[in-house]
This record gives C-alpha cells, structure tokens and sequence, in this order.
C-alpha cells in the first residue's frame, strides 16, 4: 500500500509520523509546496518573530523512519479514479491520501506587496528584519495573529497601531463583552488599538480608512484570516463545505470517500459532541485528527470527536481556549479570568486567561460532559473539579 500526504505541515507531519508508529511499514511520500523541511506555525508569531529561534523546524529525523519528503512540489490536481495525483514535478500514484494542505492567508483587496502577511516561516523571517526599533508597525485585523504580532511588534520597540473594522478585538472568535476586556492589554503595552475602523486601502506610508483618516506606517501586517487551501480540488469530485474545507466524515474521510482523508486546517468534520460541523484552525486539531487518521487509514474505524483546544500568547498573557459553544450557549465568568459556557448545566467550553490549571480541568470536563454545580464553579477559588453537581 502506498500512502501519498499532501502538505507537510502539522497534520501531514504527524499523520506520516503516526503512521510509522502505529506500525505501518509501506511507502510513504509527504508532499509540501514549501521548499522548506517541514516546521512548526505556533512559533512564527512568537519566539521566530522576535528573533529568541531562527525556525521552528520539527526534530523529526524523516530518514530514518522511512518518510520520503518531496518538498518545493505542489499538487496541482487529483484523479480519484487512476488514484493518480498530478505535481507541478510529476505524477504520483497512490493507494491512499491524506489532504492535509492547511490554509492559506487571507489579503486585503489590492494588497500592495510591501504589505506583510504572517503565514509562513518565509513571512516571519521577512517582518521580523522590518521590525526594527522606532518604525511605525500598522497591523490590520485584532484577532489572534494580529494581537501576536502587535506584542512582538511591541516588544522589538516598534511604534505600534492595531486598526480593527468590528467594534472589538477578537471579534471573530469571542463574545464582543469578552473581546473588549483585552482592549487594556494593548493600553498597558503601550499600543494604539482602533476598533470601527474599516481599511480602505493601503498607501506607501500609511494604512487608509473608510472615514478618511490615515494611520502612518512603514510596515503594514495584515491577519484578518485565513482560508483552507483547497482550490486545487475542484472538479476533483472531493466535496467542500460552504466555507470551502475539506467536508470530511466522522473517520476523516474526504466526502466518504473510502482511503482518502483530509486532516487539520483544511477540513471540516461532524462533531457529535457539538451537533454540528466544525472546521478547527488549532495546532492541537492537526495533531489529534492526524493520529486518528492514521489509525483509519491502517483499518482502524476511529471517530474524530475531539474536545477543540487551543493557546495564544499575547501581551504577557496566555490565553487558552478548550470545547465550542454556539451563539446561543451562554456563559458565566469564573472570576476574572475565566469563563464558562454551559449547555443545559454541561460543561461545553472554557476560556482562560493565566490559568493553567482551570484550563487542564475544564478540558477533561469537557470531555466527560460533567455537570457543574454553578455556584461552585464560577467560585474561582474552588478548583473546577471540585465543582460537580
Ligand atoms: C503565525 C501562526 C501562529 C499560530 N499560533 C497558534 C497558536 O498559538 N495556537 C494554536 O492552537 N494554533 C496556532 N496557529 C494555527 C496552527 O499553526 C495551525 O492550525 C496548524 O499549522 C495547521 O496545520 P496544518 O498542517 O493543517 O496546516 P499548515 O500548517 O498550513 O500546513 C499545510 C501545508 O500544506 C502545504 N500545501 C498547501 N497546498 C499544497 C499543495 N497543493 N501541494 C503541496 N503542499 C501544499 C502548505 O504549503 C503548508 O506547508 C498559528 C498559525 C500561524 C500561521
């Protein structure tokens, strides 16, 4: 049996190395666009950005287990039918894939090239050599890659401007009420955060808005999103969801399609536990469903219904974040720096904000679909295990 990967970067690392520890002995090629040997993205807009690593390389030695890497080659196209995928270097038979292609950024209309996106290990070495003490950083878009790099930005002493078109920041994945509680963090670090503010264009020297008003900059950064990097798929027969991932089944099954799979970034799968579809831009989501994957692809019928998990580090804080909730879950806070969302008195999302501990606990709640004592558990001084009902 020969299992080709598409893409190298966490999902199809993991699913190649999972594949090899869970015994399987056949061919394995693992493709990847980037000429680069395969990396790690968390790291891009922290440690690599600020220059503490020069990359973010995984310590995975592919030779010795047997991963054949074709790296700088892109798939262009896929025939289900011969189980042949064409290369921009050639085409390469397979008995089973795996599309795990990520996403890719999404730029403003008529981003200029001088603009910046953080993606790649190539964006980051470019923004972190333009970062330099005194310039005046515009980064568009306060959500999490925009708040990260506003902090590293910060803290290379740069002059610092966050322009956020909804009214807060991390509009797209917190409660407005939870978003805006963050706005302090950018006050105490001494950046200027501007929320309604809707990008018109970008000039040589400034970010222009809808309202007329410039805001000067000599490096703009753009982080508002991205997109599964599915485009070479179509006419491929491969469904997509309405967002455009990957619509997998509940094994990770690109559209049921026996022995091809689609993990991470690009795809979406059907969450039991949540009762709807979920596409999960997390480092952890590419980690578990490669395991899972592999484990399938191997005759395994494994379900992938993880709890979602996922960090940012941003101006001095750690935040992290496990489960899903849906517009209409409501949420109470732990103190602080914490906050629940119940679903008729379940545990069915946590977000924390230096806690690690709630986090590790709320997780496994989660998991086992406890249910709290409310009172207790939004007592930040009772450990949340203790606060079953
Ligand atoms: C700057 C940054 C910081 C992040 N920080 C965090 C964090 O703190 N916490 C967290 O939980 N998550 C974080 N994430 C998200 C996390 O890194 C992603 O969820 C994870 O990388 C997804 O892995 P993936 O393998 O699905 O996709 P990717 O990492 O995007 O890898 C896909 C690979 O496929 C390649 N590819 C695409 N199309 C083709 C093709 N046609 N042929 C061949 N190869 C192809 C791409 O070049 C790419 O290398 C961050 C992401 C970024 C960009």
């Amino acid at each position: 049996m020969a299992v080709v990967i598409v893409g190298a970067g966490m999902a199809g690392v993991q699913t190649a190395v999972a594949l090899r520890e869970q015994g399987y002995q056949g061919s394995l090629v693992l493709l990847g666009a980037e000429r680069h040997p395969p990396y790690d993205r968390p790291p891009l807009s922290k440690d690599v950005l600020l220059g503490r690593a020069e990359h973010s390389r995984f310590e995975i030695d592919f030779a010795r287990l047997g991963i054949e890497l074709a790296l700088g080659r892109r798939a262009l196209s896929v025939d289900l039918e011969a189980r042949l995928l064409k290369t921009d270097a050639g085409d390469l038979g397979f008995e089973q894939l795996v599309l795990a292609t990520g996403a890719a950024p999404i730029a403003l209309p008529g981003q200029p090239e001088s603009a910046f996106l953080l993606r790649t290990h190539d964006d980051a070495v470019a923004l972190k050599a333009a970062l330099r003490p005194g310039t005046r950083v515009a980064v568009v878009g306060a959500g999490w890659i925009g708040a990260e790099a506003a902090t590293v930005a910060r803290q290379l002493d740069c002059e610092v401007t966050v322009v956020e078109a909804a009214p807060s920041p991390l509009a797209g994945a917190l409660p407005a009420e939870l978003g805006e509680r963050t706005r302090a963090w950018y006050e105490a670090a001494g950046v200027r955060l501007l929320t309604g503010a809707a990008v018109s264009g970008i000039a040589p020297d400034a970010v222009l808005l809808t309202d007329g008003s410039r805001v000067p900059a000599d490096v703009v950064v753009v982080g508002i999103g991205a997109r599964p990097d599915n485009g070479w798929l179509a006419g491929s027969g491969i469904a997509l969801d309405d967002r455009g991932a990957i619509a997998t089944d509940a094994r990770l099954r690109a559209g049921g399609i026996p022995g091809v799979y689609a993990v991470g970034d690009c795809a979406s799968f059907p969450s039991a536990r949540y009762g709807r579809r979920l596409a999960v831009h997390h480092w952890d989501n590419a980690l578990q469903g490669a395991r899972v994957v592999a484990a399938n692809l191997l005759g395994g019928e494994l379900a992938y219904d993880p709890v979602p998990y996922f960090w940012s580090e941003q101006f001095g804080h750690m935040v992290q974040v496990a489960g899903h909730w849906d517009a209409g879950d409501e949420w109470v806070a732990r103190g602080e720096d914490a906050v629940l969302w119940l679903r008729e008195g379940k545990l069915v999302a946590l977000l924390a904000v230096d806690r690690p501990r709630d986090l590790a606990q709320g997780r496994k709640l989660i998991d086992s679909g406890a249910r709290l004592d409310v009172a207790r558990a939004t007592d930040p001084a009772i450990p949340l295990k203790s606060a079953l009902s």
